[in-house]
C-alpha cells in the first residue's frame, strides 16, 4: 500500500483554484482515491462544491468556541461528493487578526484532533497564495505537501503570485524536487496562452493542464457541485481527470516532480511587458536555501540574552507613577513571564494570584487567549480599558506587547476612542511591543519620554528642593540608606521634590521643575539616559555629581553642593565630622580585617575597594567576569590596576587553591571552601555611613564558624 499523498493547490485568490481543487478531488475520489480536501483561504469557500453549495463550519470558528478539551474531529469535517472528506480553515474578518497564523493553528488543530488516523490516500489542500507569509507557506512545509500543483491565469499579477509561491517552496526545501506543474485556468485574457507558456518555460515548470473558460463552471456552480459530477463526459472533464491522473501518477512515483526557477525581478518586468524573457541575473535556483537557514545559529552559548523585554521596562516605568493604572495589552503569559523574571520591578503577583484584574493594584492585563492571533485582539483591549474607566481611573497607560506588534491591532484606534468618551481621562499608549522594540531598558526609555511629557517646564523654581534622577531607588527604599540621605540633603537645607521615577505621582511629575537642581542617584548608564531625557525635556543639565558612596566621595560631593549653594562652611563642618565618624569605626573595626585576604568579583565600585584598604584588609584578586550585562553598563575604578577584567570560573578555582582568600564578596553563589566566607555584595544607601554597615555585615560573616554545629551534630 502506497503511503498517504498531499499536494498542495496554490493560487492567486479568485483565480479559480478552489473550483480546480474540488473537481480534481472528486475526480480522484471517483476514481477509488480515498481524498481528504482542507481549505485554507479565509474565504472558507474550498470545500462547498463538494457539498452541495453548503458553506461548512470552519476549524477556527470552532477553536474559538470550543474548550480545547472538548475537541472533537468529527466536529471540523464533513463527508462531501464521492466520499471526499472536507475541512475548512476559515480566518479573521478582512483587516483585522492574522490569516497566516489561522492556517498555523488549523493544521495543528486537525493534528492534534487525530487527522492523520483517518484513512485518506490523498490530501488536497486548497491555499491562498497572494501572501506566502510563514502561515499560508505552511502546506509548502515538507511535512506536508509531498507536490505543489500552481493555478494561473494569463494575468500578470496571477503568475506574479505563482512565481512568489516558487520561491516560498524554495525555503521550505527538502533534497527532493516537489513540484508537479501549472494548470492555466483562462480568463479570456489576451495571448494568454503564450504569456504562461513563456513563464512555464522560464521557470522550468510544465503546464499540466489547460482549462478553457467555459459555461459549464457557472452552470455547476448555480447547481453547488462540480464541473465532474454535472457533465462527467465534457471537454472539461476530460482535462480535470489529467490533472487527477498527473497527481495519481506522482503519488506513485511515476510522473516527474520539478525544481522550480523563479523569476527575479528583470526577468518579470520582460514578463509584464510581453517581452522575451531575458536569462537570469543571478542565481534563483529554489534549490539554494535562504541565506537565514544556512546561517542558522548551533548554540546560544555566544549569544548575549536580552535583560526582559521593552514591555516590561515600560510597565515598570509606568508602575512607578502611584497614581497611574497601567494595562498590559497582551496574554496572561506575558505577565506569568514578567512576574517571574528579575527586573527591577518585581510584581510579585503570583503571591497574590493575580495575573487579571485587581482593583486595590495598579497593574491590569487584557488577558488575550491563544485565538487574539488569528481573530485580533482590540475586544480584549476595549474591555479592560472601559472597566477600569468605569471603575474611575482616569489616569492609564496602555503597554503592548509582542502579539498586538505581530498581529497588527490598531490598539491606538481604541485609545484614541475611549479618550473622546472619557474627556476628562488621561491615557497614555506606549507600543513597546514587547521584544519586537526591544529590550527592557529600551522599554523603559520610551516611557520614560512619555512621562517627561507630564513636566510643566513653566513652573518656577523655588530654593530648598532638589530632584532625584535614578532608574531604581532600592537602596533609598531601605529605610536607613533614605535616613541617610534625608539627613545629608539638611545639611543645606534641602528637600526632596521629585523622585524620577519612583514613587511618586504625575503632580510630583508635572511639578518637577520647582527643584533648581537634579541630581542622579547613581552613575550608571540608565541613569544617565533618564537624565539625558530630562534635559531634552527642561533644558537643564543635572549637578555634575551622581549622589556618592563611601567617604571619599561624599567629602567631594559635599564641596561641590557647598559651592553650588554658597554653603561651604556647612559642607566642611559635615566632612570633617563625617571623616572623624569613619576614623572612629576604623579604629574600633580594623583588627578585625587586617591582613585578611579578600577576592572581590564583578565589583568596580571604589567605596568597597577604598572601605577594605581603610580597614587593612588584603585585596589579593578584583575580578570582573565579561558577562552578558558588561556592555549595558561601564563602571571604572581608580584602583583599575588591581582589576582582571577578564576573570573566569577557572580562574577563581585555580586562585582559591593558590590565594588562599579569608573572604570572597560576590554575588555567584560559589562553593567556598578551606575556611574562606561567603559575602553578598550588598546595595547600600548614599553617603559615608552604608559602607560602615557593610563592614559589619562583614564582621557578622567572618564570626560565622565554617560549618554550623548542627550540621556537625548530624553527621
Ligand atoms: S517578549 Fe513579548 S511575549 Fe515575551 S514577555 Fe515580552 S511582550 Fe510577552
Amino acid at each position: 500500500m502506497l503511503p498517504m499523498f498531499q499536494v498542495a493547490f496554490y493560487g492567486k485568490g479568485g483565480i479559480g483554484k478552489s473550483t480546480m481543487a474540488a473537481n480534481v478531488s472528486y475526480s480522484l475520489a471517483s476514481r477509488g482515491r480515498k481524498v481528504m480536501q482542507i481549505g485554507c483561504d479565509p474565504k472558507h469557500d474550498s470545500t462547498r462544491l463538494l457539498l452541495k453549495g453548503r458553506a461548512q463550519g470552519t476549524v477556527l470558528d470552532y477553536v474559538r468556541s470550543v474548550p480545547v478539551l472538548q475537541r472533537k474531529l468529527e466536529d471540523v469535517i464533513e463527508t462531501g461528493a464521492g466520499g471526499v472528506i472536507c475541512a475548512e480553515a476559515g480566518g479573521p474578518e478582512p483587516g483585522i487578526g492574522c490569516a497566516g497564523r489561522g492556517i498555523l493553528t488549523t493544521f495543528d488543530t486537525l493534528k492534534k484532533l487525530g487527522v492523520d488516523s483517518l484513512d485518506v490516500d490523498i490530501k488536497i489542500y486548497d491555499v491562498l497564495g497572494d501572501v506566502v507569509c510563514g502561515g499560508f507557506a505552511v502546506p509548502l512545509r515538507g511535512e506536508y505537501a509531498d507536490a505543489v500543483v500552481l493555478v494561473t491565469s494569463g494575468e500578470f499579477m496571477s503568475m506574479y503570485a505563482a512565481n512568489n509561491i516558487m520561491k516560498g517552496l524554495a525555503n521550505f526545501d527538502t533534497g527532493k524536487p516537489r513540484l508537479l506543474g501549472m494548470i492555466l485556468n483562462s480568463r479570456g485574457v489576451e495571448d494568454e496562452e503564450a504569456s504562461v507558456r513563456r513563464f512555464a518555460e522560464a521557470t522550468g515548470v510544465p503546464v499540466i493542464a489547460n482549462i478553457p473558460r467555459d459555461y459549464a463552471f457557472r452552470d455547476a456552480e448555480a447547481a453547488g457541485i462540480t464541473v465532474r459530477e454535472l457533465r462527467p463526459d465534457s471537454e472539461i472533464s476530460k482535462r480535470v481527470d489529467e490533472i487527477a491522473d498527473a497527481i495519481a501518477d506522482a503519488a506513485e512515483g511515476k510522473a516527474p516532480l520539478y525544481y522550480p526557477h523563479p523569476l527575479d525581478d528583470l526577468q518579470l518586468s520582460d514578463l509584464a511587458a510581453g517581452r522575451e524573457i531575458r536569462s537570469p541575473s543571478g542565481a534563483t535556483d529554489a534549490r539554494i536555501p535562504c541565506a537565514t537557514c544556512s546561517k542558522r545559529r548551533k548554540s546560544i552559548r555566544e549569544t548575549k540574552i536580552m535583560n526582559s523585554c521593552a514591555a516590561f521596562g515600560a510597565m515598570a516605568a509606568f508602575m512607578r507613577l502611584t497614581d497611574y493604572t497601567v494595562i498590559l495589552y497582551g496574554p496572561r503569559s506575558c505577565m506569568y513571564l514578567m512576574d517571574m523574571s528579575h527586573g527591577t520591578v518585581s510584581l510579585r503577583l503570583h503571591r497574590r494570584g493575580i495575573y487579571a484584574t485587581d482593583p486595590t493594584h495598579n497593574l491590569r492585563c487584557t488577558m488575550m487567549d491563544d485565538t487574539v492571533s488569528i481573530f485580533g485582539g482590540v475586544k480584549h483591549l476595549e474591555d479592560t480599558l472601559y472597566k477600569t474607566l468605569d471603575e474611575g481611573c482616569r489616569k492609564i497607560a496602555v503597554v503592548t506587547t509582542c502579539m498586538p506588534g505581530i498581529i497588527g491591532d490598531d490598539s491606538e484606534r481604541v485609545v484614541k476612542r475611549a479618550l473622546e468618551d472619557y474627556p476628562d481621562a488621561e491615557i497614555r499608549f506606549i507600543p513597546a511591543d514587547g521584544d519586537m522594540t526591544g529590550s527592557y531598558s529600551e522599554g523603559m526609555t520610551i516611557a520614560t519620554v512619555e512621562i517627561s511629557k507630564m513636566i510643566d517646564t513653566s513652573v518656577a523654581s523655588e530654593p530648598g528642593y532638589v530632584n532625584l534622577i535614578g532608574h531604581s531607588f532600592f537602596d533609598l527604599q531601605w529605610e536607613k540608606g533614605s535616613k541617610e540621605l534625608n539627613r545629608m540633603l539638611s545639611v543645606f537645607g534641602l528637600k526632596v521634590n521629585c523622585r524620577f521615577l519612583d514613587e511618586c505621582t504625575s503632580e510630583d511629575m508635572r511639578m518637577f521643575c520647582r527643584a533648581p537642581i537634579d541630581i542622579l542617584v547613581s552613575g550608571d548608564a540608565t541613569n544617565y539616559v533618564n537624565s539625558k531625557i530630562i534635559a531634552d525635556r527642561t533644558g537643564r543639565e543635572p549637578f555634575p555629581a551622581p549622589l556618592p558612596v563611601g567617604i571619599r566621595e561624599h567629602a567631594k560631593w559635599m564641596r561641590m553642593m557647598g559651592e553650588r549653594l554658597g554653603m561651604q562652611e556647612a559642607a566642611e563642618a559635615e566632612i570633617a565630622s563625617a571623616e572623624a565618624d569613619y576614623r572612629r569605626f576604623l579604629e574600633e573595626h580594623s583588627r578585625r580585617f587586617r591582613g585578611k585576604k579578600v577576592i572581590l568579583l564583578n565589583r568596580k565600585n571604589d567605596w568597597i575597594i577604598d572601605l577594605l584598604l581603610d580597614l587593612g584588609a588584603d585585596i589579593v584578586r578584583i575580578g570582573v567576569f565579561p558577562g552578558v550585562r558588561q556592555y549595558f553598563s561601564e563602571v571604572t575604578t581608580v584602583h583599575q590596576d588591581r582589576v582582571d577584567e577578564e576573570y573566569s570560573l577557572e580562574k577563581l578555582e585555580k586562585d582559591m587553591d593558590s590565594l588562599r582568600p579569608d573572604i570572597l564578596i560576590s554575588d555567584l553563589a560559589y562553593p567556598v571552601r578551606g575556611g574562606c566566607k561567603l559575602a553578598r555584595i550588598k546595595r547600600i544607601g548614599a553617603g559615608y555611613k552604608g559602607p560602615m554597615m557593610y563592614a559589619e555585615y562583614l564582621e557578622n560573616i567572618m564570626r560565622i564558624p565554617p560549618t554550623e554545629g548542627w550540621k556537625g551534630a548530624v553527621q
